[in-house]
């Protein structure tokens, strides 16, 4: 859980657990300190603090960082501040504000700028303000927010942070982002850390470096996404319905768990940190790890791609892995999708009591492409709301969907339905 990482529609209402953010701030003594890879304000008073969920963070110090660490849906600003407080644990919850360059300085940076220009370039120097330093006037009363668990985004790069990124972006004059730049030793001035989720990144767009005829090479582990021999997704037809048979009725006991949205940057995955409870196959338990959803479908039912589908993915205890697909059509709203934006998740909402399948061993449909992987695609297509379809694109790629694959049992007709 490194970060910085993008951030998107989806991950306002993240983590509804963390609570609401409630501080209190005041004036204090302060200095502005040259750290050579950027310009800190150390608080040395109480400068007040910020509650979440009854935990106090102490306020100690503010940084900032050209351009931005955060992205917000792709978008990299020119500059962020980074509020760090510390909880008696010293445990961390970040603030983040992201500034574009505009008419309008920043007030807070402003009022610094004279001792930034005395240690300006002398790493180790600082400089008492007169008069003390105000957060407030950096914080404003913004009640929007990204929040998400990541960790520090320099050396030691501690995980367990809690960020909490401004919505509401501000403005900061080219004259002063110049001047933090000019002030940090030679090499600092870009001093944001690349975004930590880009490594495990591949694409969707054929004909790109990270497209999908290339994950098979991106990463040694990923080269069964080209060698494997019963990749998914593919087509399936009615024979499928009766494929199997060996593998045995679905049975299976969810119940409500503690959750966590997490934005992967090619979907959005809720991950179960609890136990959510299991499907029963032929007398194996697999218990449900993560749900997520592609756009459109992955599976296509004969040779018709839907709109959506969702993925159900369980693991046993050895590893292998039992993946549910639900199929979506464009109609009424997915209740499932409806209580996770409202931050609540219980599976059985999403699976409800289908009993008519198609079973076939395919494969993982993302990086490394695993093989042996029992499919169960739920026949009954449900539906979902044009504006939850265009939430959940928001959030990540646009199309987040493999292209069909030859199945080993038969040979259905390579159709691009897009
Ligand atoms: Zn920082
Ligand atoms: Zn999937």
């Amino acid at each position: 859980m490194q970060s910085p990482i993008n951030l998107g529609l989806l991950d306002l209402t993240l983590a509804p657990g963390l609570g609401n953010l409630n501080y209190t701030y005041q004036n204090a003594n302060a200095s502005v300190v040259n750290r050579g890879h950027d310009i800190m304000v150390r608080f040395d008073g109480d400068v007040g603090s910020l509650k979440i969920n009854g935990t106090t963070y102490q306020l100690r110090q503010m940084h900032w960082h050209t351009p931005s660490e955060h992205t917000i849906d792709g978008r990299r600003y020119d500059m962020e501040l980074h509020m760090v407080h510390l909880n008696a644990q010293n445990q961390a919850a970040v603030i983040g504000i992201l500034y574009t360059i505009g008419t309008t300085p920043d007030e807070f940076l402003q009022k610094m700028e004279p001792y930034i220009i005395a240690i300006s370039n002398q790493e180790g120097k600082e400089k008492m303000v007169v008069g003390g330093a105000d957060p407030n006037v950096a914080k404003g009363k913004d009640t929007v927010y990204y929040r998400y668990m990541g960790s520090f985004t320099t050396p030691p790069c501690t995980e367990g942070v809690i960020w909490t990124v401004v919505r509401k972006v501000r403005t900061v004059s080219l004259s002063q982002i110049t001047l933090l730049k000019a002030a940090v030793l030679m090499g600092n001035e870009n001093n944001a850390r690349p975004l930590q989720d880009e490594d495990d990144q591949f694409g969707y767009i054929p004909g790109t470096p990270r497209g999908p005829e290339n994950w098979g090479s991106l990463k040694p582990e990923w080269a069964t996404c080209s060698s494997g021999e019963m990749q998914s997704p593919i087509n399936l037809g009615l024979l499928d319905l009766t494929l199997a048979p060996g593998l045995g009725d679905l049975n299976y006991t969810y119940r409500n768990a503690n959750a966590t949205v997490v934005n992967r940057g090619h979907d959005i995955m809720v991950r179960f940190d609890g136990g959510v409870g299991s499907l029963m196959m032929n007398g194996t338990a697999y218990q449900l790890r993560q749900v997520h959803w592609h756009a459109p479908s992955e599976h296509a039912v004969d040779g018709r791609r839907y709109d959506m589908e969702l993925h159900m993915v369980h693991l046993n205890t050895q590893n292998q892995t039992a993946v549910v697909g639900v199929l979506y059509a464009i109609g009424a709203q997915d209740e499932f999708l409806h209580k996770i934006v409202n931050g609540g998740v219980d599976p059985n909402v999403a699976k409800e009591h289908d009993i008519v399948y198609y079973r076939y061993m395919g494969s993982l449909t993302t990086p490394p492409c695993t093989d042996g992987v029992i499919w169960t695609i739920v026949r009954k297509v449900h539906t979902v709301s044009l504006s939850q379809l265009a939430l959940l694109k928001a959030a990540v790629v646009n199309v987040s969907s493999r292209k069909l694959l030859s199945s080993p049992h038969f040979s259905p007709q390579e159709t691009e339905l897009i």
